[in-house]
């Protein structure tokens, strides 16, 4: 019997993890990571694995950078703390005017938080008070996309559309409105194989859900520039630019929610310009600091920040760990390095490798669509390949989360099944990868999926 690749699960007493099952945890123990080093993690064993998911879409720049972690040890000697309530620091001003920098058009103000739900949660808030102030205090709602993930606070788990986390949770933030997500692999019939009329139709989805709530009652949609729970689904071409369309007809918000998608994710410093278009606030989280301490931003634009400058108008929102010094010094920092590595032109160069390495997975009968943008990749696997019979929820418990999740460790790789919507993979590698990271991961995979068919 050969040794298994993978350490024993340690059981804790205490600790609570995040959306775990904990009596499955207590009883089996969970993978303890204890280092990590560029695009490796390495558990308490000292085995290797590669990080195929940045941790959790977070880790861009890799483990164990010097850069980083001088320039958090010199502000924390510096200042180790002190809130953006009504004073400022050094580090959150210089963090602010380079963000401001990069951010296409007018999106220029910066406000701070701590992670992706929070920087959600102030968007929804922000455009609430936004229409107060401007005259249109019916303009409310929150319109997002079926299966997407938004954050699991009240107000961004309201605009969560995956049923199963909202529901213990019921009653939530009323007023938010669901229409379609960009899923082309299972576009409605006369649909299908025309990406461009498919986009046209989902985006037109929005148009129709805002007429049927009133004009007058929507605020804002949220949107990713690539979806991620239900599997990486790119914009069709078009989509965007009749969104903005839209969103201007009806004076509503467009929310570019780039938690995942900012920070070279897809190869540009934001999301939003790697499709082309112009958000009115970015939603911003994980990469930003490369994960070496937790940090959100809210991106604004001139024109939703304008009527807040007036008088004595008060956006009456913050956290207090928002914009930390240290955290700020960490984005620093890490700007630093995707600038001096050319990060951004590391993905754009190496997209198509990785898009190519991962379809040699077709030709295996479980996996019936590749799809993604970037160094953000999902397989969706199916029971049948010509029919796209999806996963039913049995063979998600058995075969997704009891196999592959477990055997793709196994073979030494980290990355995600998610079925959330249908059953899927997912890959969105540290942005330090190449081709070689590439053929380890489908190497890894092949042998797995190739025996998770059997178990079907
Ligand atoms: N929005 C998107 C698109 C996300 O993917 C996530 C988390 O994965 C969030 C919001 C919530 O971010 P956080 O977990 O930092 O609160």
């Amino acid at each position: 019997m050969t040794e298994s690749l993978v350490a024993p699960g340690r059981p804790s007493d205490h600790l609570w993890m995040h959306f775990t099952r904990m009596g499955t945890a207590e009883r089996n123990g969970v993978p303890v990571i204890a280092g990590g080093e560029g695009f490796e993690i390495i558990d308490e064993a000292g085995r290797r694995y590669l990080d195929a998911l940045s941790g959790l879409f977070v880790v861009q720049a890799g483990y164990g950078r010097d850069e980083i972690v001088s320039a958090m040890a010199a502000q924390a000697k510096k200042l180790a703390f002190f809130p953006l309530w009504s004073y400022a620091t050094p580090p959150a001003i210089e963090l602010a005017d380079r963000l401001a920098g990069l951010a296409p058009g007018d999106l220029n103000k910066i406000f701070f938080c701590s992670g992706g739900g929070e920087a959600v949660e102030s968007a929804w808030k922000l455009a609430k008070q936004y229409f107060k102030l401007t005259g249109k205090p019916g303009k409310t709602k929150a319109i997002s996309r079926a299966i997407a993930y938004h954050g699991t606070t009240h107000g961004a788990l309201s605009i969560t559309s995956v049923p199963g986390f909202k529901m213990p949770f019921e009653p939530l933030v009323p007023g938010t409105v669901r229409v379609p997500a960009t899923d082309f692999y299972r576009a409605p019939e006369p649909l299908a194989g025309d990406e461009a009329a498919f986009g046209r139709w989902a985006a037109d989805r929005v148009e129709e859900a805002i007429l049927a709530e009133g004009p007058d009652t929507v605020a804002a949609v949220f949107v990713e520039p690539v979806q991620n729970a239900g599997g990486s689904f790119p914009p069709p071409p078009g989509y965007f630019e009749r969104l903005r369309e839209i969103c201007d007809s009806y004076d509503v918000l467009l929310v570019s929610d780039e938690v995942i998608c900012a920070y070279g994710r897809l190869g540009t410093m934001f999301g939003c310009e790697k499709f082309g278009y112009q958000p009115d606030i970015i939603t911003s989280a994980k990469g930003l600091t490369s994960g070496y301490t937790p940090l959100g931003a809210m991106i604004v634009s001139e024109r939703v920040y304008e009527p807040f400058s007036v008088g004595t108008t008060t956006f009456p929102h913050g956290y207090t760990f928002g914009g930390h010094p240290v955290a700020c010094a960490a984005a620093l920092a890490n700007l630093d390095l995707f600038a001096a590595e050319d990060l951004l032109g590391n993905v754009q160069r190496n997209e198509g490798a990785f898009r190519s390495t991962l379809e040699r997975l077709l030709d295996l009968p479980i996996v019936g669509d590749v799809r993604g943008s970037g160094y953000f990749w999902s397989l969706e696997l199916v029971r049948d390949k010509g029919s796209k019979e999806p996963f039913s929820r049995e063979d998600c418990e058995r075969v997704l989360r009891g196999f592959v999740a477990p055997a793709a460790l196994e073979a030494g790789v980290y990355c995600r099944t998610d079925d959330r919507g249908n059953a899927v993979v997912q890959f969105a590698p540290p942005l330090i990868c190449g081709p070689a990271e590439f053929d380890r991961i489908e190497q890894a995979l092949r042998p797995v999926l190739s025996q998770a068919w059997s178990l079907l």
